[in-house]
């Protein structure tokens, strides 16, 4: 067993946890640094996987940089395909995967910093005779084996789930020339995005392209049929065949570490201050992983703000995080999307429009606008409508 020293250790190579390590440097901060991770490392954008099928692009296009690469331009150790197993933080140290690294390794840490994102939910079990041809994508390890396993022909693939990564990669996935349907127990697309109308619109795109929906459908099996092929039976007796399924429902903070070492955790995150400090004073946590005072966003910009804080925060000048109104582009170029949903129930939504041009204004009982979505043409409304909202964490 080995002991090696650091002052500074990231677990997690997304976004956060690189975003951090470049703000640090940007501003002059020449600590010794480890970034440890679970996946390759390579450093990609990962809102880019779900435009990749379209343009045909392959792993391999898509990582901007590999680890080597990265540990050279950041002057840090990058160690890969190494998780984490456990934090002792009584001690300052971190346990490494004993079985994957090649010694068993303790890395000592002054300050700690968990970007670890979130993972998959699987709301039921798969099979092991179907379990090689379902997936999920929530990184470019993912996207690799979906990639290999599509192969160049036309495929035909059931997405299961009906939020932002299902809608994407249908859209993306019948952009690249497969056959896509959609199953969901929710009766409209984006539910959690946008109101009825709304998503009903984005449900004529799809459906006018040839997508197919099942919507306020739920699933009672998935098995093998003949040859390769796999049968969905939905719960009114209704079968789709497949080549592949993508489980695309939903994502939950990869809390456990924390957890187990006594952070306080929510189910929305890891708790953390605007200083982003969880409740150990030499740990903190970013991105996904993140409930910043009671506010779990998942998307880039919140976490380039927290990277930006707390760069000033770890190089000596205490900084405080702010989230504007930043509201969420949804990839689906059959019928652009744009939503700031409300924190609040809204006390009604104002909707104006027709066909797949629909503005949705969210009001509280003063008439005040406290969020929005918008669909089609109606897009260009973004910013004007940013600017009178309120913002995610002012
Ligand atoms: C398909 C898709 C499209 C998206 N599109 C958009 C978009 O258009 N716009 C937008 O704003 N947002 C988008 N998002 C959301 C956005 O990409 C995420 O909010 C962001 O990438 C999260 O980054 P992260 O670094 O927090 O987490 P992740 O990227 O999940 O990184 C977590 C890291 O932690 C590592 N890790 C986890 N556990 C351990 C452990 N125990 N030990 C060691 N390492 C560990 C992982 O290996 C990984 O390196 C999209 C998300 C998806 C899935």
């Amino acid at each position: 067993m080995s002991t090696s020293h650091a002052e500074l250790i990231i677990i997690g190579t997304g976004m956060a946890g690189i975003g951090l390590a470049r703000a640090l440097r940007r501003q002059g901060d020449q600590r010794s640094m480890t970034l440890v991770s679970a996946d390759s490392g390579d450093d990609y954008s990962k809102p880019l996987l779900s435009t990749g099928f379209a343009k045909k692009l392959t792993p391999h296009q898509l990582a901007q940089r590999s680890a080597a690469e990265l540990g050279d331009e950041l002057n840090a150790r990058i160690v890969i395909h190494t998780p984490v197993v456990a934090m002792d933080v009584d001690n300052q140290m971190l346990l490494l995967d004993t079985e994957q690294a090649p010694h068993a390794e303790k890395l000592r840490y002054d300050n700690l910093v968990l970007a670890t994102g979130a993972a998959p939910r699987m709301p039921f079990s798969i099979d092991s005779s179907v379990a090689p041809r379902c997936f999920t994508i929530n990184d470019l390890d993912d996207y690799r084996r979906f990639h290999t396993a599509l192969g160049q022909g036309p495929a035909r693939v059931a997405i299961i789930g009906a939020g932002l990564v299902g809608c994407e990669f249908a859209n993306d996935l019948h952009a690249g020339g497969h056959h896509v349907s959609i199953i969901a127990p929710e009766t409209t697309l984006l539910p959690r995005l946008l109101p009825a109308p709304l998503g009903n619109a984005l449900g004529d795109a799809f459906n006018e392209a040839g997508i197919g929906l099942h919507l306020g459908r739920a699933i009672d099996s998935i098995a093998r049929s003949h040859g390769e092929s796999i049968v969905l039976r939905l719960d009114n007796g209704e079968t789709i065949s497949a080549d592949f399924v993508l489980m695309a429902t939903g994502l939950a903070p990869r809390t456990a570490l924390a957890k187990a070492a006594g952070l306080s955790v929510s189910p929305s995150g890891i708790k953390v201050d605007r200083q982003l400090r969880t409740s150990h004073q030499n740990i903190f946590a970013l991105g996904d992983v993140a409930c910043v005072d009671g506010v779990n966003a998942m998307y880039v910009q919140p976490l380039q703000a927290s990277a930006k804080a707390l760069a000033a925060t770890l190089s000596g000048t205490p900084t405080t995080v702010s989230f504007g109104t930043w509201p969420v582009v949804v990839k689906t170029p059959l019928l652009p999307v744009v939503a700031y949903p409300p924190k609040e129930t809204p006390a009604r939504w104002r909707i104006e429009g027709e066909g797949g041009d629909i503005s949705a204004l969210a009001e509280n009982k003063d008439g005040r606008l406290i969020g929005f979505a918008l669909t089609g043409g109606c897009v260009r409304r973004k910013v004007e409508l940013s600017r009178a909202a309120p913002t995610l964490l002012g």
